[in-house]
């Protein structure tokens, strides 16, 4: 996987004070505005600023994991007008380290190599012999998002519950901005640190790095509230996104 940061907003922060600053009369403050508008809701001024990253080497699984966050831009490499003759392919983690198993996968893979290459020495258009090419199939994306859209991308994609190879590439991301803006980078955190000073998991297996709502509230508010617990149960039956638990969380209790 290689991913590189290839344009940003000039003076990313600027540009989002700038805005900001439309509705305070007031004067940028080289970030601290932007960080009173994160803490309050006001994050519409986030989107002021926007990221493109070029992304190679990733599979076409992670792209339609990808794109399925419709508020950013992509452009990605056509299987209808490239061909993918002599495809690259990835080797998820788990079938690199079991011999069997990468046997098995690496032997498919060059069947479905051949067997492409047959397709279009037979005349089938690449738009349809693409019909056989497997999810491993590596591809290019190119992707822009705006500050507010790449936040909620790294809320969802740096949760340990991501699939191993998207949660790669949001780390790769967040390092990228990291190396250039590291004010901005302190933003990219998984969901369960959205709210810095109290941190909290919202997924029903956690992976243990902060305690869970259920957790908090049983040791602290015994018993747990009947809003919260009803609350908690409309998550976990799905009628509620974890992103609106933690907003709705946030309003009831958590606001004077
Ligand atoms: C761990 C994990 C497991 C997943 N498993 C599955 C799965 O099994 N099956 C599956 O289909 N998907 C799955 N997804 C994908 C998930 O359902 C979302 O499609 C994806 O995470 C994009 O999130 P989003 O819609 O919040 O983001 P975006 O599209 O980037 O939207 C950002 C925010 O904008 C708002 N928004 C955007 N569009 C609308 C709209 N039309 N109406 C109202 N508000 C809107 C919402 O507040 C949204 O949170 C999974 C995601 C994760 C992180």
């Amino acid at each position: 996987m290689k991913v590189t940061l290839t344009r940003v907003t000039e003076n990313p922060i600027g540009a989002i004070e700038e805005a900001a600053c439309n509705c305070y009369n007031s004067e940028p403050t080289g970030g601290k505005i932007m960080k009173a508008c994160y803490n309050s809701g006001h994050h519409s001024v986030l989107e002021f600023c926007d990221f493109t990253f070029h992304i190679e080497g990733v599979s076409r699984a992670l792209t339609h994991q990808l794109v399925r966050h419709r508020l950013a831009s992509y452009a990605q490499r056509s299987q209808r007008y490239c061909s993918e003759n002599g495809f690259e392919y990835v080797i998820p983690p788990s079938v690199e380290k079991n011999k069997t198993a990468k046997n098995l996968y690496s032997e498919l893979m060059e069947d479905i190599q051949l067997l492409y290459k047959e397709l279009q020495n037979a005349g089938v258009p690449n738009e349809d012999a693409r019909m056989i090419l497997p999810n491993a199939c590596e591809t290019v994306i190119e992707v822009k998002m705006n500050f507010r859209a790449l936040i909620h991308f790294m809320n969802e994609r740096l949760c340990s519950r991501a699939q191993w190879e998207i949660r790669q590439l949001a780390l790769a991301m967040k390092k990228c901005i990291e190396e250039q803006y590291p004010e901005l980078a302190k933003y990219l955190v998984p969901k369960c640190e959205m709210h810095k000073d109290m941190p909290f998991c919202t997924e029903h297996s956690s992976c243990g790095r902060h305690k869970t709502l259920r957790e908090i509230y049983e040791v602290y508010c015994y018993p747990m509230p009947k809003a919260l617990d009803e609350l908690i149960t409309r998550a976990k039956s799905g009628i509620i996104t974890d992103t609106e638990l933690v907003q709705e969380f946030w309003d009831t209790f958590c606001k004077d």
